[in-house]
């Protein structure tokens, strides 16, 4: 047989997907594991949004809709990151993918050649490093400062003459930190001065703890180089529709039209019409799902301090990131093993040492999970 693409072999698999489905098959088996290692939210999806989708299929919106999205649902967002992010925008910039994963792939085809760098903040999500790799990139790595997990200096010097394009994930996966003015201010500058442009992931922004959200794209200079991108898998808990969206500089967005066009042509007509129900309508569902959130941060954050664990700026997600003072493959191992709770291996972020728990989970399984981790070292 002749050899497969080396591009797809050299990318690592999705280390939170492949770990989630190892709790799935035990689970299956019959141990009773407790999954903390996929940011998904447990919430059903508010009524009036599964509602306008199914109105939506009543009606017959069941056949291709325009690629780049439905009409109401790219007005939709525009009017959504002017109003709220002071972002300026029009609905033709905006293109609606299969989620906001779907979309940081896209803006990678769009703007990348080869030998074109992009820059990763670690710690970092699992999946921006191996987009950069599947359109051809190079993914180059710099590091916040473990204090307070805002960006210094190191950003400067990891930029090249081959930069173009730095990532930017704020309220950030895995570690929930949210950016300061400054951080912002560093990355925003460094775009201007190397001519780069940044793609802003603010897939987080509604979960945010005591902290103000700031959009980089709303910054002097920064409209005509940032791709905002955003989606409803985690404000909506809406991981299941599979729509995201990016919001990039004209020209990028008909390069991302064309990737769109040719590929996976528009998400599905009905989800688009939930979607928009979910940007329209009433969103006190999204800040009660916060505030639960804020519960089980405050519970989880609690209890992992309590056991000696020093712990990232939670801020923001849902996530607690923990430095484990150890070898963080081996203690995820044996949390999953002995403990029978899965949390994911910060190795998978960039950061060995460090292991990321979703609190995207209810009270007692938390509990219970604490319970577990402290029974191990007693
Ligand atoms: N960005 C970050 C930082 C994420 O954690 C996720 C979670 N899946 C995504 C993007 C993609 O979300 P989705 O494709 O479900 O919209
Ligand atoms: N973004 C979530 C996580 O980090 C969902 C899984 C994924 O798409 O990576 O767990």
């Amino acid at each position: 047989m002749k050899t497969l693409s080396r591009k797809v072999a050299d990318i690592a698999p999705s280390a939170t997907i492949e770990i989630s489905d190892r709790a799935a098959q035990m689970r299956a088996a019959g141990i009773d594991v407790i999954g903390l290692s996929i940011g998904e939210p447990d919430f059903p999806t508010p009524a009036h949004i599964t509602r306008a989708c199914i109105d939506a299929l009543e009606r017959g919106e069941t056949h291709y809709a325009p690629s780049p999205g439905i009409p109401a649902l790219r007005e939709a967002i525009a009017d959504k990151l002017q109003r709220e992010n002071n972002i300026p925008c029009t609905a033709g910039q905006v293109v609606v993918a299969c989620g906001a994963k779907d979309s940081i792939y896209e803006t990678m085809e769009a703007v990348l050649n080869p030998g074109d760098e992009v820059l990763i903040i670690d710690p970092s999500w699992v999946s921006y490093e191996p987009c950069v790799q599947l359109a051809g990139g190079t993914a180059v790595h710099c590091s916040v400062r473990e204090t307070d997990f805002q960006v210094d200096d190191r950003l400067l010097e990891a930029l090249s003459p081959n930069t173009k394009m730095i990532v930017c994930n704020s309220p950030s996966n895995p570690s929930g930190a949210v950016m300061n003015d400054a951080s912002l201010r560093l990355i925003a500058d460094a775009a201007m001065d190397n001519d780069c442009y940044v793609l802003s992931d603010e897939i987080y922004e509604k979960l945010i703890y005591g902290k103000t959200h700031v959009s980089i794209g709303s910054f002097d200079g920064m409209a005509d180089r940032t791709i905002t991108v955003n989606g409803f898998s985690k404000a909506y808990a809406m991981t299941g529709w599979r729509i995201g969206y990016a919001a990039a500089p004209e020209p990028v967005a008909k390069q991302m039209i064309k990737v769109q066009q040719h590929t996976i042509s528009h998400p599905a007509t009905f989800a688009m019409h939930g979607a928009v129900a979910a940007l329209t309508g009433d969103q006190q569902c999204v800040e009660d799902m916060r505030r639960e959130f804020d519960i089980r941060r405050r519970y989880l954050i609690g209890a992992l301090q309590a056991m000696g664990y020093e712990t990232a700026p939670a801020e923001g997600a849902f996530y607690a990131y923990v430095k484990t003072g150890g070898d963080d493959m081996a203690v995820s191992g044996e949390w999953l093993s002995n403990a029978h709770v899965a949390v994911t291996p910060g190795t998978a972020f960039g950061t060995p040492g460090w292991v990321r728990l979703s609190y995207a989970a209810s009270m007692d399984r938390l509990r219970e999970a604490m319970q577990r981790i402290a029974a191990l070292t007693e």
